[in-house]
């Protein structure tokens, strides 16, 4: 059959090309010459799926814009051993693949791995989706809660910057409740209420929403604790939502990181789809540690016939299912208890099969390049892809300083207008004495100013003379 469209199809591209015809790239350029072509196909979520007596998926949109394109008219149908295409010792292929190479089918329209072994006996068109090798296991198989983990929600550098803002934050309190005359009004006679200690337990207790009074009284202190308040909210909210988020789903915790663990552990079970091309890299590799893992799943013959299989077992758990990554990602999110590990290997494309040497696979992958530029396989990634527990699947990273630059900055500009102000308050101040006391403006400051920067010592001692001197 095939055979026979190849001779149909490169006649009447001759003779479009002699009538100079309107497509250059399409194959027939008549609609009585559209072929009518045999595809193969397998089932797989979401790529191809049964809808009634039809078929529907990111595939099956693929094939009928290319049809659009190069003016083909098509019957799918799915293959009957099941399998993507294998060669087996006497050297013959199963699957969609021994259907091309049988001439069973003109085209194999599914996610088919472009590999060098395929490219042998079929010809390939250029990839429509990249993808690489993960692995898909359950989210509870992960190592036990560390003591330490509730300091996840966040970076160093940013609990540094917190440290270092909350000790900020006391010091500017401390030194406007001093400075500032609506606060601290008698210097000599009355004691500071706001002592170094006091303001970091006053900032520590509006951290954590505790609350620890006495709260200022001056509009300088009170600029500087709503800011304090304000960054102690934000910061709160963005600690126990990043908390609770990477709890959910973070795959930082997961016994199995990637593949070196899965080939040094023996608790959890792994396996691959049997006849695919995933089981061939890991056949086919050099590297120790992949052999290993192919080594152990030949022992243990632990295959799964199908990509469901795989996913089924992995949800019963003590089960690791190696796939490619593009499908494994739209389990995860379709099954909110899986995780893929982030460890992505034997970067691969999924590619259009067709019969070794038809002129129709040029036109094929023009094809896909012309539907890539415009856009329209991201489109159909994105309609296909889409899923309801999306959201849950993005990662949870600690927070870094700078996605709270502006929480800090608010803080910063908090403590700057607070201690303005009580410099204000104190100026304005000291020029109203100077002109009652009829003294220059300069020493009244400089006596308030040493006066209220005094230790705490001593200006008990100096009120306690002061309350002598009045005794006497
Ligand atoms: N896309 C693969 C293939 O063409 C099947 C899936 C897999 O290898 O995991 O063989």
């Amino acid at each position: 059959m095939s055979s026979q469209w190849d001779r149909k199809d490169a006649l009447a591209m001759l003779q479009c090309r002699r009538r100079r015809s309107a497509r250059a790239l399409s194959p027939l350029c008549s609609v009585s010459m559209r072929p009518d072509l045999t595809i193969t196909t397998i089932k797989q979520d979401p790529y191809t799926m049964s809808k009634g007596s039809q078929m529907e998926g990111y595939c099956m949109d693929l094939l009928s814009e290319l049809a659009k394109k190069l003016d083909f008219k098509y019957n799918v149908h799915l293959v009957k051993d099941g399998f993507y295409g294998r060669q087996d010792e006497t050297g013959a292929w199963n699957g969609m693949i021994g259907e091309v190479v049988r001439k069973e089918a003109d085209l194999a329209i599914a996610p088919l791995t472009l590999t060098a072994a395929r490219e042998k006996v079929v010809g390939m068109t250029k990839p429509f989706m990249q993808t690489g090798i993960s692995i898909l296991l359950r989210k509870d198989i992960s190592e036990e809660a560390g003591i330490f983990d509730f300091l996840t929600p966040f970076s160093v550098e940013t609990w540094v910057g917190i440290l270092a803002a909350y000790l900020g934050t006391a010091i500017s309190i401390c030194v406007v409740a001093r400075l500032s005359p609506c606060e601290w009004s008698q210097p000599q006679t009355e004691e500071n209420s706001f002592t170094f200690s006091h303001s970091l337990w006053y900032t520590a207790g509006a951290l954590t929403l505790q609350g620890a009074g006495p709260h200022p009284k001056a509009l300088s202190g009170r600029i500087i604790c709503c800011t304090w308040w304000l960054f102690g909210l934000v910061l709160l909210a963005c600690y126990f939502s990043n908390l609770s988020t990477s709890q959910g789903s973070d795959s930082n915790q997961l016994m199995v990181k990637g593949f070196e663990d899965l080939a040094n552990q023996q608790g959890i079970e792994y396996g691959t789809l049997s006849g695919s091309s995933t089981l061939a890299f890991f056949k086919n590799s050099n590297n120790p540690t992949y052999r290993r893992i192919y080594e152990h799943m030949e022992r243990a013959k632990s295959f799964v016939s199908s990509m469901d299989e795989g996913v089924r077992r992995a949800k019963e758990g003590n089960f690791a299912f190696i796939g490619e990554s593009v499908s494994l990602d739209l389990v995860v999110a379709r099954h909110c208890e899986l995780v893929r590990v982030h460890e992505v290997i034997g970067m691969r494309g999924y590619s259009i099969a067709g019969t070794l040497g038809s002129p129709m696979l040029k036109n094929l992958s023009v094809a896909i390049l012309e539907l890539s530029e415009a856009g329209e396989l991201a489109y159909l990634r994105s309609k296909w892809w889409a899923s309801s527990c999306m959201a849950d699947a993005a990662k949870a990273s600690p927070l870094q300083p700078h996605s709270l630059k502006g929480m800090f900055l608010v803080l910063a500009l908090g403590l700057g207008l607070g201690v303005l102000l009580a410099v204000l308050e104190l100026t304005t101040k000291s020029r109203s004495n100077a002109r009652e006391q009829r003294k220059s403006y300069c020493t009244v400051l400089s006596d308030e100013l040493s006066q209220r920067l005094k230790t705490p010592a001593t200006n008990k001692k100096r009120s306690q003379e002061t309350a002598d001197k009045d005794k006497a």
